[in-house]
């Protein structure tokens, strides 16, 4: 298999992955809910879905946002919605959105764990009779699992398509703070992680990069500036394996030459002019 083909692979089975996530999202739905852990907190019981955003903030650690790229069923939904719309999403500030989400709603659950004594049990299936989110016997008192699941897949959808790709990992995702703040734990103790790394002096600027991009970042200016880290970067590789000109490699790496952490949120020509799309020429 040469190269070129070999890469197209790869793309291709991150699609696929992403796919048969989102296929299953009935089954796994309530693991990602931001509302049972709550009720759990309010218990002092750590359930599944503060497990799992547990699981992501350390994996983080060393694997940055890999599961954004390879694994959330929300990416895969959004990465559908390019076929149409494909817009570059505003970044820069835009993207404090999500923390205005995420900051009240994680004082949330502490608060409720302090009032219930603290978290003194763990229980991965709270909620959850089977483990299976549409295994949930109907609470009349509850609203309906497939309720909820139109709600989510309609707020992620809606967004992409209306602004642009994966707009609702810019702006409304709950879950990516809790990877973003695992990286910059992992950048700011210098640990090894998976990381991208660029050489400026092979990228001849034909910006097939930017293009194919999720997050729409300027990943040309990320080459240029040879800051590679950014943590709106979700590691699908999607800029190295189309790069023409074998630019980009992935490293499991400390930060250094080619992968230094860029400012904070945003990236690229975003970080210039907040909140302003990412423009491409072709
Ligand atoms: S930002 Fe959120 S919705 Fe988007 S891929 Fe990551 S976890 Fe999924
Ligand atoms: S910079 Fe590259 S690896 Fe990161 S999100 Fe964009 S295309 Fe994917």
């Amino acid at each position: 298999m040469n190269p070129t083909s070999r890469l197209r692979t790869r793309q291709r089975l991150r699609r696929l992955l992403l796919l048969l996530s989102f296929v299953l999202l009935p089954v796994t739905l309530y693991y990602f809910s931001p509302v049972l852990v709550l009720g759990a907190a309010s218990e002092g019981v750590v359930n599944g879905s503060l497990l799992v955003f547990a699981l992501m903030l350390a994996g983080a650690l060393f694997l940055g946002r890999l599961w954004c790229g390879w694994g959330c069923p929300a990416g895969g939904l959004q990465d559908c919605a390019t076929l149409v719309n494909d817009r570059a999403v505003p970044g820069g500030r835009c993207n404090w959105i999500k923390w205005g989400i995420w900051i009240p709603w994680v004082a949330l659950i502490a608060v409720l764990a302090i009032r219930a004594g603290g978290l003194h049990g763990v229980d991965p299936f709270y909620g959850l009779e089977g483990g299976v989110t549409l295994d949930i016997p109907e609470d009349p008192s509850a609203p309906p699992w497939y309720l909820i699941y139109f709600i989510v897949v309609g707020l992620f959808l809606g967004l992409a398509l209306l602004i642009g790709r994966r707009a609702g990992c810019h702006y409304v995702c709950w879950m990516a703070p809790f990877m973003i703040i695992g990286r910059k734990v992992s950048n700011l103790v210098r640990g090894p992680a998976l990381r991208l790394t660029a050489r400026p002096d092979l990228c001849t600027n034909c910006l097939t990069c930017n293009r194919h991009c999720p997050m729409s970042l300027d990943v040309n200016v990320m080459v240029r500036s040879g800051t590679m880290d950014d943590s709106e970067c979700i590691l699908c590789l999607s800029c190295v394996d189309g790069c023409p000109r074998q630019v980009f490699s992935l490293r499991y790496d400390r930060l250094g030459p080619g992968v230094h952490s860029r400012r904070t949120e945003g990236a690229g020509a975003a970080q210039d002019f907040p909140c302003r799309p990412v423009h491409t020429t072709e």
